[in-house]
């Protein structure tokens, strides 16, 4: 019989030479488990995924009491599931209320494909402006506007009419004119290796979107869900978008996104053609009571608030010669080296060391240290020890 490891080599598609091919048998709180016994600790939540780290017991209980009343019963937006319009209530109510009407989807390039669709029906415009090294998604539309061109060359032709400007440079916010239907934006930027969008560059972004009739749209797919400290980036800021993505976090480990709007400017998906955009599975109802319990916790325990803490504590702790700088906001962090063979090597020492961290796909000198929002003290000690033990060895 072959292992799990022949098997995985043999029949899963790879798109990468070196996966981390470490096989898990159980995951708990930060840690994850090897059928071995050996056991990680997780610096990374899955990509900014298990903000409630694994298996938090409310989370379980949710899932399995909606899966024990009915999974999926029909596409998106026909019968009325409890799972789905609660949701949808509780996140509408922590966002200004122009964002009042949910989308749901199953990932983040989804909610990417339906907020380009919405705005250039809503605007009857075509143009889509996007960012320097932003990342939206893998499927063609969200490909299309990723801000790295070697990335996506091999793939065109993709969308027409797009614009790509660079993050953070006000003067190029005028090329957003009457034809521009929306810009995508992640208010932190986070395969750029934690990029902070500055907060004068935003409001003037939000000044020439409201001159011009642009949506804006705020991908907080990496940094939604208290991720950098607030339950969403934007609050920093004290703007807020037209349309706002979710994904990754805000299924509490479950396969959910969506895209927010107003009722306004959502309904105009519901005719010519009626049903303009259409998911089988988006809002499954197991994934929206993993998400409901998920954003109650955070809501209950302040876990956004606590996240600036444990970020300021982590970066306090990270001083070593081979550090060039630590960058982030709350527990999205970028440890950067300033060497790309130091940053591999690191990321190699520190598994050894059982500690799980990354890197970015655009920012190849820094290390990704995004823990789960419930990590403790004492497991943030032994994250940054390990750390600062594989740093001397470099
Ligand atoms: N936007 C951002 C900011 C992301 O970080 C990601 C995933 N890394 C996506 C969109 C795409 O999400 P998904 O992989 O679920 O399609």
């Amino acid at each position: 019989m072959q292992t799990n490891r022949e098997l995985f080599y043999r029949h899963l598609a790879l798109t990468s030479d070196a996966p981390l091919a470490i096989e898990i048998e159980y995951a708990r709180g930060v840690r994850l488990f090897t059928p071995q016994g050996k056991s990680y600790i997780d610096f990374i939540s899955g990509i900014s995924v298990s903000n409630l780290g694994h298996a938090h017991p409310e989370i379980v209980q949710a899932v399995a009491n909606q899966a024990g009343k009915y999974m999926h019963t029909m596409v998106y937006g026909e019968l009325i599931q409890s799972p789905q319009v609660k949701l949808a209530e509780k996140i509408c109510n922590l966002l200004p209320e122009r964002l009042d009407s949910v989308y749901f989807v199953t990932s983040g390039s989804e909610a990417v494909e339906g907020a380009m669709k919405l705005a250039k029906r809503y605007t009857g415009r075509n143009e889509i402006v996007s960012f320097r090294n932003a990342y939206h998604g893998s499927s063609q539309g969200a490909l299309s506007i990723m801000g790295e061109e070697s990335w996506k060359n091999p793939f065109r032709p993709l969308l027409p009419s797009l614009r790509l400007l660079d993050f953070n440079q006000t003067e190029q916010l005028n090329q957003i004119t009457d034809n521009t239907a929306c810009v995508f934006i992640e208010p932190v930027q986070g395969e750029a290796g934690v990029m902070e969008a500055n907060p004068e560059f935003l409001s003037a972004l939000r000044l020439v979107c409201n001159r011009t009739g642009t949506m804006l749209v705020f991908d907080e797919i990496q940094t939604g869900m208290g991720r950098t400290g607030s339950m969403f980036a934007f609050e920093q800021y004290g703007i807020s978008p037209d349309i706002l993505l979710l994904a990754k976090a805000f299924g509490g480990g479950m396969p959910l996104g969506a895209f927010i709007s107003s009722n306004e400017i959502m309904a105009s998906l519901a005719n010519n053609p009626p049903l303009g955009h259409i998911t089988t599975f988006g809002g499954h109802p197991v994934c929206c009571a993993a998400g409901l319990a998920s954003l109650e916790i955070i809501s209950r325990e302040k876990l956004h608030d606590l996240a600036l803490g444990k970020g300021e504590w982590i970066r306090n702790k990270l001083k070593h010669k081979n550090i060039a700088e630590v960058r982030g906001k709350g527990l999205l962090l970028a440890m950067d080296l300033g060497d790309e063979k130091k940053t591999r090597r690191l990321i190699e020492l520190a598994l050894e060391h059982g500690l799980l961290t990354d890197w970015f796909l655009f920012n190849p000198h820094s290390v990704r240290l995004a823990p789960p929002l419930i990590i403790s003290e004492v497991e943030m000690e032994e994250a940054v020890t390990i750390l600062l033990r594989c740093l001397d060895l470099l």
